[in-house]
């Protein structure tokens, strides 16, 4: 595990996970960088997959991508703390990470789900990014290398601060 500070969409990577709605239709964001970075036909696949949960994740092919997959996952709205978010947001990486490992993905990269327009404190989720993907690599003793790709030198120092403790 280790973070990075980038453009998610250039990154030469198997997979990488889009902060989807849950109509996957896209949106602003990461998920419009990605859409736009990928080209019309990510649109055509994901119309076929009849939206997504929230906690949960689908995968599509890269198109014009680096990337060979987008793992596209819903993260949770924050409202407060006491919703179910943290749960949620934990079963974002995990389900990510499931998804990644049956497709034989060897290295992945998240953005920082949930903390953009869906508000989720960065430190908070942050402890919930790195807590789930540390215990999900050890659990399934995965080899899996995962990037947290910060869009912001500040969220790149919380990240950082993280995987340090
Ligand atoms: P959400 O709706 O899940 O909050 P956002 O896209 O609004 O999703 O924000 C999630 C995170 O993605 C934020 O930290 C935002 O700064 C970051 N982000 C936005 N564009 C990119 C990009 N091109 N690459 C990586 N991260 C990005």
């Amino acid at each position: 595990m280790r973070a990075i500070q980038a453009d998610i969409t250039t990154l030469q990577v198997d997979a990488i996970v889009n902060a989807a709605n849950t109509t996957l239709l896209g949106g602003g964001g990461v998920d419009g960088a990605i859409h736009r970075a990928a080209g019309p036909e990510l649109l055509d696949e994901c119309r076929s997959l009849g939206g997504c949960a929230v906690g949960d994740a689908k995968v599509t092919r890269g198109y014009k991508l680096p990337a060979k997959y987008v793992i596209h996952t819903v993260g949770p709205v924050w409202r407060g703390g006491n919703a179910g978010e943290e749960q949620h947001l934990a079963n974002c990486y995990r389900r990510s990470l499931e998804i990644a490992q049956e497709h034989g993905v060897k290295s992945i990269a998240f953005p920082a789900i949930s903390t953009g327009v869906y508000g989720y404190p960065i430190e908070d989720a942050t402890r919930v990014a790195v807590a789930t993907v540390r215990a999900y690599l050890q659990e399934n003793q995965s080899a899996i290398d995962v990037i947290f790709c910060c869009f912001s030198q500040r969220d790149l120092a919380v990240y950082d601060k993280e995987l340090a403790r």
